[in-house]
């Protein structure tokens, strides 16, 4: 097994994903133009920001869940293949068990189709549905001023689905009256993260942020992980969100689905959040290894990001502080995972680091999971740390109170 940490910023409330296999059948699967404007799942890159604030927006601040409580249509439950197709029609609505897309405390289902047996669960009006549920949990926790919209950030890992279900969530929070701040692609914890960091530039800190994620599971599946500044939703409150959710899918009309379409393209706001997140994980070492600007001088750190969320950490944190990471590997995005599933548990992805250290004679080796909340680490000789060793290095990054310096005693 290997020595593998779920970074600590996220520890608390999170659970470590299962596979778990969903055989809903849609019962239309010949039919699929009626989903309309749904049906145009594509290969999009994730987006990268590269802009500090892209932001553009007017006011929907009013609109507090009105379409959804408005008229409830009733679709029929077959649909004929020759039966004449609207580009509003409202997406079958009678199959969608939405019980079964909890795994713990995360929200999981397939996004993409083409897998035999794994017909797709998490469409785009489910997502959507889920969405605007979490706004509508956030709203009544935080208890909103109406003068002050609440915002919620959404980021995505590397996976092909990634900007389809970017767009339903903005969606389905727009349509519910809440902001929306896309991060594009992002890590697991620096959405979290989002909730605590004091930034007004870069519309910080959000009231509630969803970071679209499978984890390690296989490319086709996508699901959802939420955080407010409490940390992440437990089991009940993911529960409490999916029923929500039944009744506002069930209330889905043409007209409130085009109208959350609208409003989302007026309100979305994009934001580099990573470029903050980065920033200041990186000031934080620097404090904690006292105030040296680059305490990894000398040091050799090969990143094995398995073309998940974590290529940044090379050149966004490790190299900002002196490290030397030539020979990181698989740092680029790509929701097909060609080279290893971004697993630091999988064997062969421990043996594609491992091989990266001992190649490149670098002092140590760190691996990540698709959405970066898990690592693990191999040393100068390939040996993987133990999980205790491992948690005090994760420990050392993330915690701006660990005074001491760290890598010394990983030498
Ligand atoms: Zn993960």
């Amino acid at each position: 097994m290997a020595a593998t940490v779920l970074n600590v910023i996220v520890a608390k409330n999170r659970q470590l994903g299962t596979n778990e296999y969903y055989s809903y059948q849609s019962g239309r699967d010949c039919c699929s133009a009626a989903a309309a404007p749904y049906n145009h799942h594509r290969n999009l890159l994730p987006f990268h920001g590269g802009k500090t604030l892209l932001a553009w927006r007017s006011g929907i601040s009013s609109m507090h869940l009105p379409k959804y409580q408005t008229a409830f249509v009733k679709r029929p439950s077959i649909y004929y293949c020759n039966a004449a197709l609207s580009t509003t029609a409202v997406p079958y609505i009678d199959k969608v068990d939405f019980m079964k897309l909890q795994n713990g405390s995360d929200i999981r289902g397939v996004a993409v189709p083409g897998v035999e047996g794994e017909p797709v669960t998490l469409t785009e009006p489910v997502t959507e549905a889920i969405a605007a549920a979490f706004s509508a949990w956030l709203s009544e926790k935080k208890k909103v001023d109406a003068s002050k919209p609440l915002k919620v950030s959404v980021g995505h890992d590397s996976r092909i689905s990634a900007q389809v279900l970017q767009d339903a969530v903005s969606r389905g929070i727009a349509s519910a009256g809440l902001d929306v701040v896309q991060y594009g692609l992002a890590s697991t914890p620096a959405m979290f993260n989002s909730t605590l960091t004091e930034d007004e530039a870069f519309l910080c800190p959000v009231d509630g942020a969803i970071m679209i994620t499978a984890s390690h599971l296989p490319y086709n599946r996508n699901g959802f992980k939420f955080f407010t500044n409490a940390g992440g939703l437990g089991k009940a409150d993911i529960k409490n969100i999916l029923e929500r959710a039944v009744d506002i899918y069930n209330s889905f009309t043409d007209e409130g689905l085009m109208k959350s379409k609208r409003e989302a393209s007026e309100s979305l706001k994009r934001v580099d959040y990573m470029t903050v997140y980065t920033s200041d994980l990186v000031k934080a070492v620097r404090k904690a290894a006292g105030n040296i600007e680059k305490p990894l001088e000398g040091f050799h750190v090969v990143v094995d990001a398995g073309n998940g969320a974590g290529g940044f950490f090379a050149e966004k944190v490790l190299q900002p502080l002196g490290a030397n990471t030539s020979g990181s590997q698989f740092l680029e995005p790509d929701g097909m995972f060609p080279n290893h599933i971004p697993n630091p548990e999988d064997k062969t992805a421990m043996k594609a680091i491992t091989q990266a250290v001992l190649e490149n004679k670098a002092d140590l080796g760190i691996i990540f999971d698709t959405d970066v909340d898990r690592s693990a680490a191999v040393d100068s000789t390939g040996r993987e740390f133990n999980r205790n060793r491992l948690i005090a290095l994760m420990s050392a990054i993330v915690l701006e109170e660990v005074r001491s310096s760290y890598f010394c005693c990983l030498k």
